[in-house]
């Protein structure tokens, strides 16, 4: 029977099965006793209530547990084996937001330079500006580094290996770039970033100003940037932990 409530979980209102871990053991420390359920959401006692965010759209959900009676088939891992199984799933999520968004950069990357050189600042299109086409230069090496650095990762997956540690730089240099071009994105379009047609900013609002906004999730969700610089500094540069 599980009980308690998650907070932050993406597209629960649409998802058919959630990964969920749950104390089952409360008399051993806290990284044991820990279940990994892969639970169907459609069980009595699960309720989803959706969470609005700063662009106006609700992507991720609260969801409570109430009485939810699961059957032992929804365990991965085994009983208590759940802290393994959850952070096998954590590393490969890394790698894959690391491999996978490297080509939605790449693309947000192109609409950057599209919208770059339809701009005029003080009389000349912003690509001319000195200064700016540094900034361009600077993101289109990092998503190079980043493509190159991806492609060496799934090559390890590709050959039966694990993700390591290793996954934690890709996620961090990735929201490093990705957030550093929407910045770029609003120095760029400057105040006709805050025009809005109508009064449903969410909904009519511009494209640069929904994904600038979005991007600040970027250093929280999938692990904060404060955690990938501990699991650097403790599992690849064997640094102490305190
Ligand atoms: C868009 C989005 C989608 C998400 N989707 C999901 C989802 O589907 N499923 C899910 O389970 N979660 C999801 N999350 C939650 C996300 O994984 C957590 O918010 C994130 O891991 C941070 O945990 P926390 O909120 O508990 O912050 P806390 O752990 O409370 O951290 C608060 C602050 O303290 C810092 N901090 C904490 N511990 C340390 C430390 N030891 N050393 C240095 N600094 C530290 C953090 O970096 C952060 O700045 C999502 C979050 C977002 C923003």
């Amino acid at each position: 029977m599980i009980n308690g409530q998650k907070v932050w979980t993406s597209f629960a209102h649409v998802a058919d099965y959630m990964m969920l871990l749950a104390r089952t053991d409360p008399s051993v420390p806290k990284h044991k006793g820990i279940t990994y359920f892969l639970l169907d959401m459609k069980l009595p006692g699960v309720t989803v209530k959706p969470l609005r965010q700063i662009t106006g759209e609700a992507e991720f959900n609260e969801v409570f547990f109430d009485n939810v009676r699961v059957h032992e088939s929804q365990v991965l891992g085994g009983v208590n084996n759940g802290w393994a199984v959850g952070l096998t799933t954590l590393m490969y999520e890394r790698l894959t937001l690391g491999f996978g968004l490297q080509m939605r950069l790449r693309i947000a990357l192109e609409g950057l330079l599209d919208l770059a050189k339809g701009m005029e600042k003080s009389g000349r299109v912003v690509t001319k500006d000195p200064v700016m086409r540094q900034k361009l230069a600077q993101l289109w090496i990092d998503t190079e580094c980043l493509k190159y650095t991806g492609a060496r990762a799934i090559t390890k997956l590709l050959r039966g290996e694990m993700p390591g540690p290793e996954a934690s730089t890709g996620k961090m240099a990735w929201v490093d770039t990705h957030q550093r071009l929407q910045e770029i994105a609003m120095e760029i379009e400057g105040p006709y970033s805050q025009l809005v047609k109508g009064s449903d900013w969410a909904v009519e609002g511009g494209v640069w100003p929904h994904s600038f906004l979005r991007s600040r999730a970027n250093s929280i969700e999938g692990g904060t940037t404060e955690i990938q610089k501990n699991i650097i500094a403790e599992r690849l540069l064997g640094l102490p932990k305190d």
